[in-house]
């Protein structure tokens, strides 16, 4: 057998669980499962769509075009309508995927904030793709703080219609994903003016390009804002308005209206929270599954690659150097971790949203809460795993072919996109201590993940050093001590927003990421008491791992509090080798219960064959369009003469 296939075999020959149990937890329901496997299949056999090798070599342009005809091909065989047909589809674009905004974005917001009359007049031509909305709220000048956006739409009373406006530079809608050049629709949020009053910034429906010729519509300034890290095929654009005039039916109106000449609220606002949650699960859901591709390609390589001889004269894989199994199999457990929460939370929202429609709002604010918390630490978490890949593949991982660059910095926008990340935990923190006071007066409006705050006296009082109990302690103990800062602080003639401010910030980010951990503890524990007897041990090992490196990443808390010892801490240390070496023989059936093809990859080191450096070469040398034959004129204009003077 070949080489570097025999390692891989024997590495696969090592695993002893059954990887199919664990593939259907991490896919979660049949439906998923098979359009994953029926896409990856269809892109990789077809010659228009797959994906290329020779792909970072193209221009934007190019690449912009094969993600179209990719979504169409896409189009013809699912119901991209359908979550469970969209959702595991967006992992499998070279590049990011088209149309993920107007889908992910534009229709729950149509669907929560604009009335059914509105959904059906609009929502059925995103079906067909009649209608791509971008959602447009971002400007140049502001972008978290939606409140202060300075878009305006004025209420007409004599024509009963809305002039929409960009009143300066900074108000140009400035990001929205598919502007560019790909919508002819944009849901716009302006402040509306009624009778010469602010009544607040709202969404509405605009159209943009003509639907024949899809050229700007008079009144219209809109393109595409230019290259960026990464998300090449992504449209982002820009879009300005001149006193451009659209129908009253613009604005969706659940919850606002302007009826016979008067504008009236109904409902409760906070709804709008509702339709950003379709996107932030998307994004927790799918970019932990891209980490877990980079894992894949790294892990395969790490077995392959051999680097050094031992003691009986064989070179080692470089898997075999604890150094390098630090650096993959705590990352390979919390994607597990990741993934299980993403799960979950695919659950909450839509148990929120079904309350939400029968206007029950009392889990709103916890889901927004839970969303914010993971959406926040885990797509961080996804860029810097990427990271590590790439840094524990050599240097072969810092070439495009490893696969694992792309992920890097397709991945890397969601920090920043869908409430920037430091925005959302503060969000997660504010909730957090909201939660806390609840403990006095309302215990029984403490929702059922937060209920660690209703055991903080026998939590303090514990002195486990179980993992469970060490997170849950650490969560306690960090937001006790923020709330007293806050107390503590109101007496220094700072008022709450300053103190919020320019106090505890950073403290606040804290506990805000110690609650995502947390809940991402509470979830894989679930997930192990329901799992098959087979896969409840290699479970357990890859939530003891994944709980030990959060707590060694963060031990201040424990040993300023004086809850943990050196003694204590060594021995955690310890554990955690030992786990390593326990999760070693089993990292590949690990990676491969994903089924990722080896074309979804996009890699030529990490493929399932364990050929590593053949396929590199071959993509070198047969997929590499920059190797022009011949000599390159402008080498001949660089070179010719000093070429000749040494004939
Ligand atoms: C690839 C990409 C795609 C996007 N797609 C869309 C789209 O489809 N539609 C759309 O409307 N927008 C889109 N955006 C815009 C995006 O939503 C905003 O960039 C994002 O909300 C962050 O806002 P900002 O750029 O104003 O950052 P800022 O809020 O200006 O952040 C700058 C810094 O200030 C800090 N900061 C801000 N406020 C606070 C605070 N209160 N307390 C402490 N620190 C604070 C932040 O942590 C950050 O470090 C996209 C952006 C990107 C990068």
């Amino acid at each position: 057998m070949h080489p570097t296939t025999q390692l891989l075999q024997e590495a696969r020959d090592r695993v002893t669980f059954p990887i199919q149990d664990l593939t259907k937890l991490i896919y979660g329901n049949q439906e998923i499962y098979e359009t994953f496997m029926k896409a990856q299949k269809i892109i990789a056999s077809e010659p228009s769509i797959r994906n290329h090798p020779d792909y970072h070599n193209w221009g934007r342009k190019e690449q912009i075009i094969k993600s179209y005809e990719k979504l169409r091909i896409m189009h013809q065989h699912f119901n991209l309508t359908n979550a469970a047909h969209w959702t595991p589809i967006l992992s499998l674009f070279q590049g990011t995927t088209p149309s993920a905004v107007s889908f992910g974005m534009t229709v729950p917001a149509l669907r929560f904030l604009g009335t059914d009359e509105q959904f059906n007049l609009w929502g059925p031509k995103f079906l067909t793709m009649e209608i791509v909305a971008a959602y447009a709220q971002t400007e140049i000048g502001h972008g978290s703080d939606v409140q202060n956006l300075e878009t305006t739409a004025t209420y007409d009373s004599q024509s009963n219609d809305f002039i929409l406006h960009t009143p300066s530079v900074s108000a140009v809608k400035f990001w929205p994903g598919e502007l560019g050049f790909l919508s002819n629709y944009a849901l716009v949020y302006a402040k509306l003016i009624f009778n010469g009053k602010n009544k607040g910034v709202h969404p509405f429906m605009v159209q943009i390009r003509d639907n024949s010729t899809h050229k700007p519509l008079k009144g219209v300034v809109v393109g595409d804002i230019g290259p960026k890290l990464g998300y090449s095929t992504k449209d982002n654009g820009f879009l300005a308005f001149e006193n451009y005039r659209i129908p009253l039916n613009s604005l969706l109106a659940r919850y606002v209206r302007i009826e016979n000449g008067q504008f009236s609220r109904h409902g409760n606002e906070k709804i709008s929270y509702a339709s950003m949650m379709v996107s932030r699960q998307l994004i927790i859901f799918i970019y932990p599954r891209m980490a877990a591709q980079s894992l894949t390609v790294a892990i395969r390589y790490s077995i392959t690659r051999q680097q050094f001889t031992n003691d009986k004269g064989v070179e080692n894989s470089v898997l075999e150097y604890q150094t390098q199994q630090d650096k993959l199999l705590p990352r390979l457990a919390t994607c597990y971790g990741m993934i299980f929460a993403g799960l979950r939370i695919a659950e909450l929202v839509d148990d929120n949203f079904h309350r939400v429609q029968k206007k029950d709002f009392s889990t709103l604010q916890q889901s927004h809460a839970i969303l914010s918390a993971l959406k926040a630490w885990s797509s961080q978490w996804v860029v810097d795993t990427a990271e590590w890949c790439r840094l524990s593949c050599g240097g072969h991982g810092f070439a495009h072919y490893s696969g694992i660059p792309a992920i890097y910095f397709d991945t890397a926008p969601n920090v920043t996109l869908e409430g920037e990340n430091q925005v959302m935990y503060l969000q997660v923190a504010r909730y957090l201590l909201k939660v806390l006071q609840y403990v006095e007066k309302n215990p029984e409006k403490v929702p059922f993940y937060f209920n660690f705050v209703l055991h903080i006296k026998e939590t303090l009082a514990n002195q486990s050093t179980d993992f469970g109990q060490l997170l849950k302690l650490t969560l306690t103990l960090q937001l006790i001590s923020v709330a007293k800062k806050i107390k503590d602080s109101m007496g220094t003639g700072k008022n709450f927003q300053q103190i919020w401010n320019e106090v505890v910030g950073v403290q606040l980010l804290s506990v805000a990421q110690r609650y995502a951990e947390y809940f991402t503890y509470l979830v894989f524990q679930e997930y192990i008491s329901n799992a098959n007897p087979q896969v409840k041990e290699i479970l357990q090992q890859l939530c003891d791992l994944y709980s030990l490196q959060v707590i060694l990443d963060n031990p201040n808390t424990l040993i300023e509090s004086g809850r943990i010892n050196v003694e204590q801490f060594k021995q955690l240390n310890e554990t955690k080798i030992e786990l390593l070496n326990k999760l070693k023989p089993q990292a590949l059936g690990l990676v491969e219960a994903f089924n990722f093809s080896d074309n979804a990859l996009r890699t030529c080191i990490g493929c399932h064959d364990g050929k590593p450096y053949e396929y590199i070469y071959e993509w070198a040398t047969k997929e590499n369009s920059v190797n022009i034959k011949g000599v390159p004129q402008a080498v001949n204009d660089l070179m010719g003469t000093k070429i000749k003077a040494r004939l």
